[in-house]
């Protein structure tokens, strides 16, 4: 039999004295035996070869019956073929006309009452002489749009976003009534959740945010010193004041007050502000139940854009609470690190995307003016604007991109053995880098390899010395907290 090793499809990772294959096709992890390492061996340096071939080079040590066992397991896992592949189909490979839409982020503000330095929405729609808020038409009509897309599902999402969300709280209130009703209207439960910087939160709108369930994440940079880097105020003077001070007592009243769901903070971690251990420490002191960690989207030349050096410092970071991690898991005890208990969650799920997440597919945003994007970054982005909630969605536009974007379509990613984990990076990431959101993330690969690796070396780890944490405190224990937006 001719076989031909895909070295794409098989990653190997030592763990202690034992190594891990990652079959990439299927993202399934096995130990080696001792044939399984001899035939991956020999084929790094004879990758075409018959079964003849590899039965006598391996004859003395392992048994015929043995070997020709293991290939067929490797040819089941695509680690090797019999013959040269068919070309990959280049479009269509999916068509979205009848995918139900599960999410619909709401901008229902595109002002914001913070100048962040690193924010992603434009200068220009945030700050401008006429900035659109969302009307009660428009939300509307926005929620008619989702329950008509919504098909089966049997749970819809709504997600608050801004600019900052809470500045058009009334308009909130007037759309969780409307979406409640229409939700049980047709049978379908409600979820709702928003994103916020915490700086206009009051105790009514923490207890109506109690008594609708929402999911809350807040947009917390950590310490004083590390938030007020970029995270302020722009006073009339055209001086800048960081906002930790008045957002510290806000979040300390939404943590004691807000009891229906845990509470997750975001961090965006910038040039400067790497210190990933001290500022997961300062936030779960103050009783977050996650921390999430975002490395931020840039140009190139932007003063608080990461270059290599600063993606070490966050890899060494996450390796650093991804430590404590462990050692708290091993005595049962669960640590808010959202970003490995996430990857533990695929790697133990086996995910294998086709697409780096839902934008598009289940998720869609709809700003101000009603008009659709692929998700809640690209509000104000012509290309990627794919109609409008009261004239409808432009299908074909929306699926030429999905399917240019298709992790199958990027050649690169066709020899990444994490691209059922990566899915092929996020749109928004690469059309700020390159001005092709279909494009790969490719100054993030190298990292995000390096953190996967990490992570299957902490799940095998977990799941040798207390087999039960991944599924008891990871996927059944984080509950209902909110899944952030990126
Ligand atoms: S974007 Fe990079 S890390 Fe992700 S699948 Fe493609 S090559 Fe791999
Ligand atoms: S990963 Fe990127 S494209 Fe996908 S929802 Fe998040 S920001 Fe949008």
């Amino acid at each position: 039999m001719e076989l031909q090793f895909r070295a794409e499809n098989a990653h190997a990772i030592a763990y202690g004295e034992k190594t891990i294959l990652v079959a990439a096709k299927s993202m399934s992890l096995f130990v080696l035996d001792p044939v399984s390492e001899a035939i991956l061996l020999y084929v790094q340096t004879h990758p075409r070869l018959t079964l003849d071939q590899l039965t006598q080079e391996l004859a003395g040590r392992f048994s015929p019956a043995d070997v020709a066992e293991t290939v067929q397991e490797f040819l089941n896992l695509h680690v090797f073929i019999t013959a040269q592949p068919i070309p990959h189909p280049i479009s269509p490979l999916i068509n979205i006309e009848h995918f139900p839409l599960g999410s619909l982020v709401l901008n229902v503000a595109n002002k914001c009452n913070l100048h962040c330095t690193y924010c992603y929405e434009p200068e220009a729609a945030k700050y401008g002489p006429s900035p659109v808020q969302m009307d009660w038409d428009m939300a509307k009509a926005s929620v008619d749009f989702l329950f008509q897309r919504a098909g089966k599902n049997r749970e819809v999402n709504l997600i608050f976003f801004g600019g900052e969300a809470l500045l058009n709280f009334q308009l909130m209130r007037k759309v969780v009534a409307y979406a409640e009703e229409q939700g049980q209207e047709c049978g379908k439960k409600v979820d709702f959740s928003l994103t916020t910087n915490g700086t206009l939160l009051t105790d009514e709108i923490v207890d109506f945010f109690q008594e609708h369930h929402f999911g809350v994440t807040l947009s917390i940079d950590g310490p004083k010193d590390l938030h007020d880097k970029r995270r302020s105020f722009l006073t009339k003077h055209g001086e800048r004041k960081g906002s930790y001070d008045l957002l510290l007592p806000r979040v300390q009243r939404l943590l004691q007050r807000y009891t229906a769901r845990p509470i997750v903070a975001r961090v965006t971690v910038t040039k400067g502000t790497v210190e990933i251990a001290r500022i997961y420490e300062h936030l779960s002191g103050l009783g977050f139940f996650e921390v999430g960690f975002s490395p931020v989207t840039a140009k190139n030349g932007e003063e608080y854009g990461l270059e290599p050096a600063d993606l070490r410092q966050v890899l060494a970071g996450f390796k650093e609470l991804g430590q404590l991690y462990v050692e708290r898991a091993l005595h049962s005890q669960y640590t808010g690190f959202s970003n490995l208990s996430t990857l533990l969650t695929d790697i133990h799920a086996g995910t294998n995307k086709l697409f780096p997440c839902g934008a598009g597919l289940g998720l869609l945003d709809v700003d101000g003016n009603g008009d659709i994007y692929l998700c809640h970054r690209f509000p104000g982005t012509e290309e990627h604007k794919y109609g409008n909630v009261k004239e409808g969605l432009q299908y074909d536009r929306l699926n030429e991109f999905l399917n240019s974007a298709h992790v199958e379509n990027k050649p690169v990613c066709q020899t990444c053995w994490i691209r059922g984990i990566c899915g092929g990076g996020c749109y928004h990431e690469a059309y700020t880098q390159f001005g092709d959101g279909a494009l790969p993330n490719l100054h993030y690969c190298d990292f995000l390899r390096e953190w996967t690796e990490y992570g299957i070396g902490v799940y095998m780890e977990l799941q040798e010395k207390n087999p039960g944490f991944v599924e008891t405190y990871v996927l059944r224990g984080r509950g209902d907290a909110p899944k952030e937006l990126t």
